[in-house]
């Protein structure tokens, strides 16, 4: 009963097979390796989008970073929702990447910011000319950091708020494939057709050893992404590892089916967690994380019984009155079993 976080998944075999296919003989190296020319090559036909710059990191926070460091110049501001992972999870990066810039945290329900409150702080930023740090760019998380999705109509909204104000826009896709999965939209559809410029499209939280990719729709910043990442530290030099797990990944709709797995698994654990009279969900379960409170004794079985998941916040005690409610995280992966999620229900329940 895993539920820490779909990082603590394994690999898939698919994708680690792949990876001991492409170690034998020799390989050029720092992304000019031929299997490189291949995810390339697949990114730009799942995207739709021919022009389309592709690179390669080992992990979202370097992906988001360097992403919005060609997009904002250090004088400005990155809007985001107050819940982003750039926000909260990255030790001030993207601050450090972009060389000082500085995040406008935007309201919203369920960490999905609304184009409403998306407008009234970019108005609001930038109002006292040299005195404020200027407008830079948007961040939406997609799906978001409380198990939400954006449909491809909201993330178009957003965007057309951006574009009002002239302001480029990155998705943090981190679980990219989960949210495609719930709203039915194509690649396309949910990122350039809908107004985003760069993409952080995940790998490692569904599925792949270590591997990102950022996805330039406009290939103006290439050079300068290049130029950074490889200063920032995150060239790699034994590329075709890299290069191995997004092409495996990417082959034959992987990416989609893991999610689709991931997906299914906590919908299932939502739906069991719902159908309690003790338990109560925080957040719509809309991609692979149930966000769910239910009472301590519970809490307390499922500790011993071995599962493993964050209460949320991650400093709530399992000390205290056994009827009271507490929250916790619990995120399926590609390989939570039906049998997984069954025996926390069951725990939960009391059976
Ligand atoms: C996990 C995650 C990332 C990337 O985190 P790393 O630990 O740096 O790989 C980025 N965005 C979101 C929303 C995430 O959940």
């Amino acid at each position: 009963m895993h539920f820490a976080s779909d990082n603590t998944s394994p690999v898939p075999p698919q994708i680690l097979d792949a990876l001991i296919a492409a170690n034998h003989g020799y390989a050029m190296p720092y992304g000019t390796d031929a299997i490189m020319a291949e995810v390339r090559t697949m990114i730009r036909e799942i995207f739709e989008a021919p022009e389309a710059e592709v690179y390669l990191v080992a992990t979202g926070s370097a992906a988001n970073a360097l992403a919005l460091s060609v997009l904002c110049p250090p004088w400005a501001t990155v809007f985001c929702h107050r819940n982003a992972h750039i926000e909260e999870d990255e030790c001030g990066a993207p601050e450090f990447f972009t060389g000082g810039a500085k995040l406008t945290l935007v309201e919203g329900a369920d960490a999905k910011m609304t184009p409403e409150a998306l407008r009234v702080s970019i108005a609001h930023a930038a109002r006292a000319g040299v005195h404020n740090v200027q407008r830079g760019a948007v961040s939406i998380t997609n799906a978001t950091e409380q198990g939400t999705v954006y449909s491809a109509a909201e993330v178009s909204a957003l965007a057309d708020v951006a574009a009002d104000y002239g302001l480029p826009v990155h998705m943090d896709g981190a679980r990219f494939a989960n949210a495609l999965m719930r709203s039915g939209a194509s690649p396309a559809e949910m990122t350039w057709k809908a107004g985003i410029d760069i993409l952080s499209f995940g790998g490692t939280k569904n599925g792949c050893m270590g591997v990102e990719a950022v996805v330039l729709f406009d290939p103006a910043h290439a050079w300068e992404f290049e130029l950074r990442r490889k200063r920032g530290g995150h060239l790699f030099s034994k590329h075709r590892y890299l290069s191995a797990q997004m092409a495996a990944y990417l082959k034959d709709g992987l990416w989609l089916k893991l999610a689709a797995r991931a997906n299914d698994a906590a919908t299932r654990l939502s739906e069991g967690l719902a159908a309690h009279d003790s338990a109560r969900l925080l957040h719509p379960t809309e991609a692979n994380a149930v966000f769910a409170a239910f009472p301590r004794e519970a809490h307390r079985r499922a500790h011993a019984a071995g599962a493993q998941y964050y209460l949320w916040p991650m400093d709530c005690s399992l000390d205290g009155p056994g009827d009271e409610l507490l929250s916790a995280r619990l995120v399926c992966s590609w390989c939570t079993t039906d049998e997984e999620v069954d025996a926390l229900l069951a725990i939960v329940r009391g059976d």
